[in-house]
């Protein structure tokens, strides 16, 4: 499902920002905000009770009608999804809207990245919203740490699964990722990471660019044991930012994307996306991609397109 990029503004400055494209227009452009006819648009290529509604910025709850927007969506009967720093008074407004339909994927750096101020904004959101709230993990080096993401979901009693992402390139845009050299020993980490958090029944769900082999075997079977949701996917995910552009995903948004209104649907843009590209997806990140048997049955998409552009000098 697409996500709804509401507002280029955040308060925060994460070295691996996979929306840099878009905080970076707003330096140079007037900060902007979807407005309510763009969100009903939006809708309108959804269904309710069906289809989740992803609210992502910026950082989304600084939009000026954040709780209005999830009071008015949560009304029209849609499940909600609200990807946040977790740093703001405005996420707890939201306490109490429909508590079985929003889900809070609240992105934790390390502690010390973050001013008095805002940790303690973060606990108070946490304490209040409790397992409502699922923390987000991004990996943009090697030698990370996760002690403190175990103790915030045991101390704040939050949902006991971590959402995993891995920092990508963004072309054109300086932003911290996780260099290649790096990926398999990031990958062996994350698993003692599965392993350790198991224990106090934590489990990992992977997001989207992680590629089956920089696990060996035995690591796939030990992550399996440990109750991750692992995939190894790359598909269009959809952003959908000011005046209804739209983006493949977050490293394409450097350039313009297209306009959601010129498509019947959202099937409709996945597959323009996917035919555009489609030359390049199926080079994948390494020189085994092309005849690996986890590309032609599909179990493994052959990691970050982003990646793959940037291997091949491609230009977007
Ligand atoms: S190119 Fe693929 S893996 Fe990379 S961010 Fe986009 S969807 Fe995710
Ligand atoms: S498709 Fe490419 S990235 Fe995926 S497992 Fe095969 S060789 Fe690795």
């Amino acid at each position: 499902m697409p996500n709804l990029l509401l507002t280029n503004i955040c308060n925060r400055n994460c070295p691996y920002c996979f929306a840099l494209a878009q905080i970076e227009a707003g330096t140079t452009r007037a900060n902007w905000e979807m407005s309510w006819e763009e969100l009903e648009t939006i809708l309108s290529y959804l269904n309710p009770h069906v289809d989740v509604v992803s609210l992502l910025g910026g950082e989304p709850t600084l939009h000026s009608k954040f709780k209005e927007i999830v009071t008015q969506v949560s009304n029209k009967g849609y499940p909600i999804k609200i990807f946040t720093n977790g740093t703001t008074a405005s996420l707890r407004g939201i306490h109490g809207i429909a508590p079985h339909d929003i889900r809070i994927i609240l992105n934790l750096n390390m502690p010390d990245t973050y001013n008095v101020k805002e940790w303690k904004q973060i606990e108070t959101n946490c304490m209040l919203l409790k397992d409502q709230i699922a923390l987000s993990f991004n990996i943009y080096k090697p030698d990370f740490s996760w002690e403190y993401i175990k103790e915030a979901i045991l101390q704040w009693e939050l949902k006991r699964s971590v959402r995993i992402g891995i920092a990508q390139p963004i072309k054109g845009m300086n932003n911290a990722y996780l260099q290649e050299k790096d990926l398999q020993p990031a990958s062996s980490r994350l698993v003692t990471m599965a392993e350790d958090l198991a224990i106090h029944g934590i489990t990992l769900g992977f997001d989207c660019g992680f590629r089956a082999c920089t696990f060996t075997k035995e690591e796939l079977g030990i992550l399996a044991e440990c109750g991750t949701h692992f995939l190894f996917a790359c598909k269009p995910v959809l952003d959908i930012g000011p005046q209804l552009m739209t983006w493949r995903c977050f490293p394409f948004s450097v350039g313009p994307g297209v306009t959601l209104t010129d498509f019947s649907s959202l099937k409709e843009v996945e597959r323009y996306f996917t035919e555009k590209w489609a030359s390049i997806q199926k080079k994948g990140n390494t020189d085994e991609c092309g005849e690996c048997r986890n590309m032609q049955i599909a179990s493994c998409n052959g990691g970050c397109l982003s990646r793959s552009f940037i291997k091949t000098s491609f230009q977007m």
